[in-house]
């Protein structure tokens, strides 16, 4: 049974010192008290990597999004060790990353949930799935653009998932207001891209095209995604 033995074990229980001090650190990352800021950052961001690492090997044996999206990533030639996909802090508010040499970044500091990590990683999954399929050119701001509303529109970001556990195979008005919106904000963030309105032209130009293009979620499908994606909230 634990008990409350902070005071009597400091000085004497030696034997078990190394337990206890690790026992002792996390009692404090969690208290703040007796730590530097420093240790008190490092502790939490063990406890975020640990936790991202956890959930990302969770998602990638049961999400139905994330699993999908592996074998068709894995059928196209391009399969995604799980080394490549990495839990880190990241400075941005961004929740997740994507790297044209093949990886994903999952920003540990950013993601409170499991939920918000299956949309964060079925989204970069899509990104990685148009570079392995499409001869992408991330500079491009219409071929960005592109990418962009498919990843928003096809991953939970928009509650695409949702939507379909509830049997509704149509996209909503409100749906498509917010793949633009997110899909303009990425390319804005483009190097490339000098301002919002080239942005908003970029993602209005391949609109209809890119939108419509629900690859590798085909028809035949959706139906079973629906099925299989039972889980609400
Ligand atoms: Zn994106």
């Amino acid at each position: 049974m634990e008990r409350n033995s902070s005071s009597s074990s400091t000085s004497e229980d030696s034997g078990n010192s190394t337990a206890f001090q690790r026992w002792l650190k996390k009692a404090a990352v969690l208290t703040g008290i007796g730590i530097t800021p420093e240790e008190r950052q490092r502790g939490y961001e063990d406890q975020q990597h640990v936790r991202c690492e956890k959930w990302k090997t969770e998602l990638m044996s049961y999400s139905p999004s994330v699993v999908f999206m592996l074998k068709h990533l894995r059928l196209s030639g391009c399969t995604v060790p799980h080394g490549n996909i990495i839990c880190a802090p990241c400075d941005l508010t961004r929740s997740g990353g994507f790297h044209p040499a093949g990886g994903i970044v999952l920003c540990q500091n950013h993601l409170s949930s499991k939920r918000q990590m299956e949309d964060t990683l079925t989204h970069e999954l899509v990104h990685m799935h148009d570079h392995c399929k499409f001869n992408v050119d991330w500079h491009n701001l219409r071929h960005h653009a592109c990418s962009e509303i498919r990843a928003n529109s096809l991953s939970g970001d928009c509650r695409y998932m949702r939507e379909l556990g509830r049997g509704h195979v149509s996209f909503t008005k409100q749906h498509q207001t917010c793949v633009r919106r997110r899909a303009i904000l990425s390319v804005r963030a483009n190097p490339s891209c000098p301002d919002e309105a080239t942005a908003a032209r970029a993602v209005n130009e391949v609109w209809e095209s890119c939108f419509n293009d629900t690859r590798p979620f085909d028809e035949v499908r959706l139906s079973v995604v629906a099925r299989t994606c039972s889980h609400g909230g």
